[in-house]
Formats: C-alpha cells, sequence, structure tokens
C-alpha cells in the first residue's frame, strides 16, 4: 500500500493505494474520510492520481456528507474543571466524594459523586451512565414530536429506537426499519437532535441521499439546512 495526493482545485486530495490482481480500478471514501484506491497490478501512479483527480467533485461530495455524521469532540480527561456538554449547553465537570455514588446536574454544574473522590475512569463510566439514561428519555421525546409531523408522509409512526456508541455517525437506520442514533447525540441540542431523528426517519421512505430524499426532509423540516449546520458547529468545538 502507498499513501499519495492530488489537488483538485484548492483542495487537496491525500489518498492510500492498493494494487492487487483485479481488473478495474476503484475509489471508496470512508465514513473517516479516508480515500482509498484499489487498483489493477500494473496501473502506474500517474494514471491513478488523474483518477483520483477526476473523481474530486465526487470525492468533495462524500466527504461533506460524512463530515456531517462526524462527531469531533476533543477528547475528554474526566476531570475536575473541564467542560462537558449535555443538550446543547457547556457544563463543568465537578469529581466529588459523596455518600452514594451519582450524577446531578445543579445550576451549570455536573456533580459526579462517588464515595471516594472518582478517578477519571469511574467519572467516565459514571457519566456515560448518567447520558445514557438521559438519552434513552430524550430521544423517545424527540422521536414522538418528530413522528407527529412525518406519520403524514406515510412514515411508520414510532419506530423501534435504538442508542449505540458509534464512531462516526450520529444516526443510521436499517433494513428492518429501526433507528439507531449516536449516545454522543445527547451533547447537542434538541433542534439537532431532531434534524438527526428526521433525517433517519425520512430514510424509512427513501434509503438513498437522492433528491427525493432532500425534498420529503425539506417539507417535513423546512429549516433543515439550518439545524444541520448547527450540528456541524457541534461536532467542530
Ligand atoms: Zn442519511
Amino acid at each position: 500500500m502507498t499513501c499519495d495526493r492530488v489537488r483538485w482545485g484548492r483542495i487537496e486530495i491525500p489518498f492510500t493505494c492498493k494494487w492487487s490482481p483485479r481488473e478495474t480500478l476503484a475509489i471508496s471514501v470512508h465514513p473517516d474520510l479516508r480515500v482509498e484506491v484499489n487498483a489493477p497490478l500494473d496501473t502506474p501512479p500517474e494514471v491513478i492520481r488523474e483518477r483520483v483527480n477526476k473523481r474530486g467533485a465526487w470525492i468533495r461530495k462524500a466527504w461533506r456528507e460524512f463530515e456531517l455524521y462526524l462527531p469531533k469532540q476533543p477528547p475528554r480527561r474526566y476531570v475536575s474543571g473541564e467542560t462537558h456538554r449535555y443538550l446543547g449547553r457547556q457544563y463543568r465537570l465537578r469529581c466529588v466524594e459523596g455518600n452514594e455514588e451519582s450524577v446531578k446536574c445543579l445550576r451549570g454544574i455536573l456533580y459526579v459523586v462517588s464515595r471516594t473522590e472518582p478517578a477519571p475512569e469511574r467519572a467516565k463510566m459514571l457519566l456515560e451512565g448518567w447520558y445514557r439514561e438521559h438519552a434513552r428519555r430524550v430521544f423517545r421525546e424527540r422521536l414522538v414530536e418528530c413522528c407527529k409531523r412525518a406519520t403524514v408522509e406515510g412514515i411508520e409512526n414510532k419506530p423501534p429506537l435504538f442508542i449505540r456508541k458509534m464512531v462516526s455517525r450520529w444516526g443510521s437506520c436499517s433494513g428492518k426499519g429501526r433507528i439507531y442514533l449516536n449516545l454522543e447525540l445527547i451533547k447537542a441540542s434538541r433542534e439537532c437532535i431532531d434534524y438527526v431523528i428526521m433525517h433517519e426517519l425520512c430514510h424509512l421512505k427513501v434509503p438513498s441521499h437522492g433528491p427525493r430524499f432532500w425534498r420529503l426532509m425539506e417539507k417535513l423540516m423546512p429549516d433543515y439546512e439550518e439545524r444541520k449546520r448547527k450540528l456541524n458547529q457541534f461536532a467542530d468545538v
């Protein structure tokens, strides 16, 4: 495997290339934004670069789509003083000693309580449990609200909802009509959560991201572009 890059307009496209005994050259963009080329054994590097360059517009489009779903959070250390988000707001973390293990959110502070001052690993576990508990309630509540609008379009009312830890997406839906939401999404505002839920609900009717999909999205959530933009900003912080 080799690494190479091409310039396409003002952007640079880095890619990896693997040669193998195959007939045709294939370019793929992964959810983590990696561009991968699989080429027949005898393909010279300049031909590969030319092919990547030709697909520049398509690669950029794929990047943009995947970027919408990349939850880019700086790594957290789970120590007192750092900020953690919940429903679009910042909260200061405080790890303290107390009678029993709990997490409380009071006046802009997230208290993580443990019998002895919780070590980062313990604090992380407790806080994640708290996020999950709140995600279960909030996501369900938002699903009910979004379904009120979506059922008009013949979209199934309240499809099964699951919460997962995902690395590269905010949400997804399965062929069986299940909706999966990233646990991290509980850190975004309700309007962004609604955007992701509505997006997945629309996929129950239109699986791909073609014009029909975005028309449906526009109909059910006329300000979806704005919400999408906010979700991106949120992810960039
Ligand atoms: Zn989608």
